[in-house]
């Protein structure tokens, strides 16, 4: 409950919706799907702006990549013909487990997944960490100041109370959207570059049931250029955590030939394994972060595979998770 809540505004202009997030004297803050901000106890926030009107929800592609704007909500991620093809599928099969309550997918955006950060406990949030998303961001400023009358060369007439607005647009990589987005900020949309060609992606997970939370989820992207790893990706994400990226094993097989079927698992699996300090998960109730740097080991070795022989095949097929 949002118990000082005195403003609600119902923007229909991207500007307004800015400038009322700009004032520094009501704490505003952005309402996108309310299926996370209305259960806050938050006594500091007084105003929320809706953005349903603001046309954010769209997904469409460019030179540049695949656009998500904010207002698109996990369903129509899921059921996005350009999101199916894109990636090997892997943002259809995340926004699928991110919640597997239809009725929360109708409501939750990606905006406000985004804007919750790990406390959404999105599975989404990995896969775009490997398809090196990132976030377009814009906000607003007024000023008022007093022009003086020019100069003796050009005169002019003396202003007072002259209204300037400013806007500012940045793009922020989506691994540190929570540490360098501003909260005057609105997101406006999710940008996805494509993955190049000869590139796999997979996704997979593991919960205590198929439709709970993921105790811990991997998702991997590799590219392959003339038999060697050009890009690898790697990352980990689940229930209370951060997403990782897990560098040291990208580094480590980025350059490297790819290992020849037979002896894959003989190459990979020491290098997985010599890497998997790096991964720092944090242990609660439901699982131990020995129990999940255990299952990671495997998982990720799994999913390098799997993403290796889908980049080979050059289809960027993907996998169905396992669950
Ligand atoms: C019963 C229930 C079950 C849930 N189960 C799950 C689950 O299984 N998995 C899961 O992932 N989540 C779950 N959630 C949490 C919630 O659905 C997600 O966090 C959701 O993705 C939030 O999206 P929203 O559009 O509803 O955001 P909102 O609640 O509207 O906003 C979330 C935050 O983001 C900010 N924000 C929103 N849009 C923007 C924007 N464009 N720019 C800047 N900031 C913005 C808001 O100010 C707020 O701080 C559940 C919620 C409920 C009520």
């Amino acid at each position: 409950m949002l118990l000082n809540l005195m403003e609600y505004h119902w923007a229909e202009q991207i500007d307004d919706a800015l400038l009322l997030l700009s004032r520094s004297d009501i704490k505003t803050v952005p309402l996108a799907g309310g299926t996370y901000l209305l259960g806050q106890r938050d006594d500091s926030i007084q105003a929320v702006v809706d953005l349903r009107d603001l046309e954010l929800s769209y997904i469409t592609e460019d030179a540049r990549g695949v656009h998500i704007g904010a207002m698109t909500t996990l369903q129509n991620m899921v059921e996005s013909p350009l999101l199916q093809e894109f990636a090997g599928g892997i943002l259809v099969q995340a926004a699928l487990a991110s919640s597997f309550s239809r009725l929360i997918r109708n409501s939750a955006t990606i905006g406000g997944t985004l804007g919750a950060g790990t406390a959404s406990q999105a599975d989404v949030l990995t896969a775009l960490a490997v398809l090196s998303a990132e976030v377009v961001v814009r906000s607003a400023s007024k000023t008022q100041v007093n022009l003086s009358g020019g100069t003796l060369e050009r005169p002019g007439l003396a202003l007072s109370g002259v209204t300037f607005k400013g806007k500012h647009e940045r793009h922020i990589l989506l691994s540190s959207l929570a540490m360098d987005r501003r909260p005057s900020e609105l997101m406006i949309e999710v940008l996805v570059p494509r993955p190049g060609a000869a590139s796999g992606a997979v996704f997979r997970r593991v919960g205590r049931t198929p439709t709970d939370v993921a105790l811990l989820n991997v998702a991997a992207l590799v590219q392959i250029t003339d038999g060697v790893y050009q890009r690898v990706r790697l990352a980990f994400g689940g229930v209370n955590m951060d997403v990782q990226r897990i560098f040291a094993i990208e580094r480590q097989l980025e350059g490297q030939p790819v290992p020849a079927a037979d002896i894959f698992s003989k190459q990979i699996v020491p290098v997985v394994q010599s890497c998997m300090d790096d991964f720092r998960p944090s242990s609660d109730f439901r699982a131990s972060a020995d129990y999940r740097r255990v299952s990671g080991t495997s998982m990720a070795y799994h999913a390098l595979e799997e993403a290796t022989n889908n980049a080979l095949r050059g289809d960027m097929a993907s996998s169905e998770g396992s669950k």
